[in-house]
């Protein structure tokens, strides 16, 4: 097992990880920006590092300054979380390089899965599901049109590289194609320095569901069943959920079957997610794989009763996986809402600042993932998620009540965050039947909250 761990992350997934290695008796280093100087979770590291200014380009992204902090420390291993360096394959390479373990894939593996256009290429030839669309990368646009009116419109344009909802456009007629091609081009250019856009069809009213897998680097790989997140805003996740409450016993076999071939046929090791869109007829699409530890993975573990943190820094260790596909066991209904510092009065828009009063709920099968507490604040550089609130309960039902219960507990002050617009979602008769798809929030919600323009 390794000796000490650096993380070269912050926030509720720089605790998280934190807490996973104090349990293993594994110590920490911590590396912060200017930015996060004197912030909470790195009062729990055994050691913390200042390796530069705010924006991450300057700090959480420099992956020399990073691995020089891990020397000098005398880490180990490096744990990305998700983020910022989690699916950098060069990264992965140069902390193996340098000797230092990276908990995650190989960086082959993390190529292979990562580019959205190379993925789906794999999926094919291992006959998982895709959405119909262009065989690899979009060249010319005489090619394009013809392709797009044999698939027929709506259609998607999608960045190889694209994530966080970026590099993303839905073209509804031809005469918009080009265009969007192009704006899909610069889009992904400036977030993720490549242009590379593919096409899918857009499918009408589809549920996301994605399946948790987890391997060893001797081969074995097993999944840990599905998480239904279908609540998103611009294609964002907002509410994460297990089981699914919209697929039936055949398609998650199918589903779960899929994302293991796919993983197997990628030498994939360690945490990753497969995800797929499921249309209203229950036909499910591969959309795209993510080679890291994803914000919702306590929803995974709360029905399967495993630590997923721990798993990874065990098989980054060289250990075998510390469970197999049939020992894993799925009970009750776990249900996660994002709360972020955002005020959904305004269109979503950040609101950071000082936290003067934070009053987490508790209760039976309640957890909260958070670096909040009285007087933390909340920096404008970086992300908005200020915590994750994950309910646990036997039935689905029951966890939607807790979960309302716990939002209505939950005192966020004087900041604006996401949970007065999650009380309402989460309390939506729709939302209770499982009858949403993936543009519930813009149908329901959007034209319900005031806009600032
Ligand atoms: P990102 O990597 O940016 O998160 P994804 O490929 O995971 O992008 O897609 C994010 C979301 O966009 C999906 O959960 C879904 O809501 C929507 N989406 C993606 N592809 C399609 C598609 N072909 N048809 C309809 N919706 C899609």
């Amino acid at each position: 097992m390794f000796r000490r761990i650096l993380i070269a992350n912050r926030g509720e997934i720089a605790l998280r990880i934190i807490r996973a290695c104090r349990e293993l008796f594994v110590e920490t280093v911590c590396v912060f920006s200017e930015e996060d100087r004197g912030a909470p979770w790195l009062e729990q590291a055994d050691r913390a590092l200042c390796i530069g200014a705010p924006a991450p380009r300057d700090s959480y992204l420099k992956s020399d300054r990073i691995i020089a902090a891990a020397e000098v420390s005398g880490a180990d291993a490096i744990h990305p979380g998700y983020g910022f360096l989690a699916e950098n394959a060069a990264f992965a390479e140069k902390c193996r390089a340098c000797g230092l373990a990276f908990i995650g894939p190989s960086a082959e593996a993390m190529r292979l899965l990562g580019d959205k256009a190379s993925a789906r290429a794999l999926a094919r030839k291992l006959k998982v599901p895709t959405v119909p669309g262009s065989d690899g990368l979009l060249e010319d646009d005489e090619q394009t049109l013809a392709l797009a009116e044999r698939i027929g419109f709506p259609i998607i344009i999608k960045a190889t590289a694209g994530g966080g909802g970026r590099g993303m456009r839905i073209v509804r007629e031809r005469d918009e194609l080009s265009g969007a091609i192009k704006q899909a081009r610069q889009e992904a250019q400036t977030a993720f320095n490549n242009a590379d856009v593919y096409l899918e069809k857009y499918i009408d009213r589809p549920r996301h569901v994605e399946v948790q897998v987890i391997g060893d680097e001797a081969g074995t790989i097993v999944h840990l069943g599905e998480r239904d997140c279908t609540l998103q805003r611009r294609h964002q996740k907002l509410v994460e959920e297990s089981p699914s409450p919209a697929i039936d016993a055949r398609v998650r076999r199918d589903l779960c079957a899929s994302a293991v071939r796919l993983c197997k046929g990628a030498q994939y090791y360690n945490a990753g997610t497969v995800e797929f869109l499921v249309d209203p007829k229950g036909r499910y699409y591969f959309i795209e794989a993510n080679t890291r530890i994803q914000v919702e993975h306590p929803v995974t573990e709360m029905v399967t009763g495993l630590d997923l943190i721990k798993a990874q820094i065990k098989v980054a260790a060289g250990e075998p996986l510390p469970f197999s596909q049939k020992t894993v066991e799925f009970r009750g209904a776990a249900i996660e809402c994002r709360i972020n510092a955002e005020d959904p009065d305004h269109k979503f828009r950040p609101c950071p600042g000082q936290v003067t009063k934070f009053r987490p709920p508790g209760g039976p099968g309640v957890r909260v993932d958070s670096y909040g507490h009285d007087g933390c604040r909340v920096s404008p550089r970086y992300d908005s998620l200020l915590a994750k609130l994950i309910v646990f309960q036997p039935t689905r039902p029951e966890a939607i009540r807790s979960m309302l219960r716990c939002l209505n507990e939950f005192v966020i002050e004087p900041i604006k965050t996401t949970l007065p617009f999650l009380r309402r979602m989460i309390a939506h008769p729709d939302f209770a039947a499982g009858k949403i798809d993936t543009a519930f929030v813009e149908r329901t919600f959007d034209r319900m909250t005031k806009s600032d323009e």
